[in-house]
């Protein structure tokens, strides 16, 4: 085994960060294929998903400067998980372990080093995670860490505090590849492919330029992706609301029909509003939910492709003009 390591980074408008990113993912990798620890064949590969700025022109210049550097270009953006599997499954061909991780080096690089000596000792896929969010906004922080917790009530079991940051082996990749889901949520199927997996810890940094390119919005579509996408326990949920309201309303029948045979029957034009209404919005609560399976099934059944590639620049496969 020759140990070749590549870095897989999704890029979107990263023009202001892409230098200083470049500069300092280079020196790591220069390193560790001096002290030896990876093969010289190890590669830097930018995943442009679609940018709207300089961010694929930087990334050519970069091939063009050193080798070290490889870059994909998506037709148009995909958002970053589709980005992300895109460069994770062009380069597992090539590699034989891969780290992914956020151009913004929000992520620190010095923990390849200790994820490189987990892949040496045998781990197949070793998640980052963040030891504290310090540097988080409170906003942010509040946000993540409830993400996190609807995930694992709602049935999605992901890793803890792990963003996309994290090495796979070649092997783990090809049991990945075998995942043909069209709505994708990597932190919830990277646990479901097995193997011996393990941690690293580190501390996440400060965006050092540009903006975030996750804003809430973004962040609540992919907290409701990451739960309809990995489980059907909603629905499950939903049976169950239908059930307690069931007993509710038996409940409420012999309330009334004791209301009745007792003389009391002022029966309230209030309450018979408040049901309609409660009622009428649990159901198109529960309709919203079917639906987006329904939504899901419908996009599954299309297959459609997840990203279409429309230049691949590494230096095994360039030589063809
Ligand atoms: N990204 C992407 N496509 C998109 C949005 C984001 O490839 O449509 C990339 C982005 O360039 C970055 C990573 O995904 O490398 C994470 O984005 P960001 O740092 O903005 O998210 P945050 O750290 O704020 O959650
Ligand atoms: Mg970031």
């Amino acid at each position: 085994m020759k140990n070749v390591l590549y870095l897989v980074i999704p890029c979107y408008n990263e023009e202001e960060v892409l230098p200083e990113t470049s500069a300092r993912l280079q020196k790591k990798v220069t390193e560790l294929i001096e002290k030896k620890k990876i093969d010289q064949n190890s590669r830097i590969i930018f995943v442009n998903d679609g940018s709207k700025d300089r961010t694929w022109q930087l990334i050519e210049e970069l091939h063009q400067k050193d080798r070290i550097f490889g870059g994909i270009n998506l037709s148009k953006n995909r958002g970053h998980q589709n980005a992300l599997l895109a460069g994770l499954m062009t380069v597992k061909q090539y590699a034989d372990m891969v780290i992914s991780m956020d151009a913004d080096l929000q992520d620190d690089i010095n923990a390849i080093d200790e994820m490189i000596d987990k892949y040496l000792g045998g781990m197949d896929i070793v998640y980052g995670v963040r030891s504290s969010r310090q540097k988080d906004t409170l906003f942010k922080k509040a946000t993540a860490e409830g993400f996190y917790k609807l995930m694992n009530t709602m049935g999605a079991n992901t890793v803890s505090n792990h963003a996309d940051y994290r090495l796979m082996s070649r092997r783990a990749l090809e049991g990945l590849a075998q995942y043909g889901e069209v709505n994708l949520f990597l932190r919830g199927i990277v646990p479901m492919i097995g193997y011996s997996t393990d941690v690293v810890y580190y501390e996440r940094g400060e965006r050092f330029a540009g903006e975030s390119k996750y804003p809430l919005g973004k962040m609540l579509s992919f907290a409701v992706e990451g739960v309809t996408s990995l489980s059907t326990k909603p629905i499950r949920m939903i049976t169950g609301l239908g059930f307690f309201i069931f007993i509710v309303s038996i409940g409420m029948l012999i309330y009334s029909l004791i209301r009745h045979f007792m003389g009391a029957t002022i029966v309230g034009w209030t309450t018979l509003m408040v049901s309609v209404w409660a009622i009428g919005g649990l159901i198109l609560l529960s309709l919203g939910v079917v639906g987006e399976y329904i939504g899901k099934i419908y996009l599954e059944t299309k297959a459609r492709p997840r990203f279409i590639i429309e230049q691949f620049l590494n230096d095994e496969k360039e030589e063809m003009e």
